[in-house]
């Protein structure tokens, strides 16, 4: 669906963000854009509807390079949440910033509502239409950016590190929000963010971006089992994968694979109880 060839930029001060880009998305999946800070992650998301124009390179929409792709088709197909909630909402109510989108995209008043009505629920916030935005709390401002970007019904929400700033439960809620998004209505997500752990638990692929170029790309299992690769991009394992390789390479503990979430460690653990119960009955 979204293709990236050789996506170089360079910011005007001499910066050279984006250093050669290869990277295709599929229709459907959950994509993390895993990367430390300064490693291209917002300066890639800027061109993926059209903000910002490759210094070299190209993105494809279906095939069609962006640039030739009207701003309307983009903006109704591409929903992008960016990192700062007060970059994005600049309506005095809740309803009306929701409205925005829709209204802007020449639909008529009842099924802007509609629309409105349906976003608000499906981020929990169907109690809020009224509420003025600056008495939002930073958590709830962010699920009325995804509602925004909802109300476009989009086929692609792209977020910039939506969990920033969140206390423990609101990134899960968030975070469930979206993969429900994804397996329910089929939205392809893409996400870029520094917070390993959350990986495995969501996404289907990672792009792990290092020094504005993909430094791997693969599922989770594939990704984190190149311990040497993430430190160099100057990220850390996930930590139930950290505490599982000292386990193996320390210890010795014969681990069938690396788990990388809770419940994969359990398993794991739970049959190598099993197996030592067994030696020990014999
Ligand atoms: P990330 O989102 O992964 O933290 P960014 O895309 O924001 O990374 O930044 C990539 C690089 O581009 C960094 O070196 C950063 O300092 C630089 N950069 C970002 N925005 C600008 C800007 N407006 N002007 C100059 N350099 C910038
Ligand atoms: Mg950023």
């Amino acid at each position: 669906m979204l293709k990236i060839e050789n996506l170089h930029y360079t910011y005007e001060d001499g910066t050279p963000a984006l250093n050669g880009i290869d990277l295709e998305i599929a229709q459907g999946e959950f994509l993390a854009i895993l990367g430390a800070n300064g490693s291209g992650k917002s300066t890639l998301i800027k061109h993926l509807n059209g903000l910002y124009h490759p210094t070299l390179g190209r993105v494809l929409l279906d095939g069609k390079p962006i640039e030739r792709v009207e701003d309307k088709e983009i903006f109704s197909r591409i929903g992008i949440v960016f990192q700062d909630p007060n970059d994005q909402l600049f309506a005095s109510t809740v309803e009306e910033d929701v409205a925005f989108g829709p209204t802007n995209m020449g639909l008529g008043p009842e099924e802007v509502k509609e629309r409105v009505h349906r976003a608000l629920h499906l981020v929990e916030m169907q109690d809020y239409g009224r509420k003025a935005i600056h008495a939002l709390s930073h958590g709830q401002k962010k699920r009325i950016c995804v509602a925004g970007v909802l109300a476009m019904e989009p086929q692609v929400i792209i977020l910039d590190e939506p969990t920033a700033g969140l206390d423990p439960v609101s990134v899960h809620s968030l975070m469930h929000l979206l993969e429900d998004l994804n397996k329910k209505e089929r939205i392809t997500m893409i996400m870029a963010t520094h917070v390993v752990d959350l990986v495995p638990l969501f996404m289907s692929r990672i792009a792990i971006l290092h020094k504005g170029q993909v430094l791997r790309f693969g599922s989770p299992e594939e990704v984190f089992a190149d311990p040497q690769a993430i430190e160099k991009a100057q990220l850390h394992l996930p930590l139930v994968a950290e505490l599982m390789h000292v386990l193996k390479s320390k210890d010795h503990v014969k681990l069938h694979h690396i788990p990388l979430t809770v419940g994969e460690a359990r398993r794991e653990i739970l049959r190598l109880l099993s197996v030592q119960e067994m030696i020990s009955r014999v």
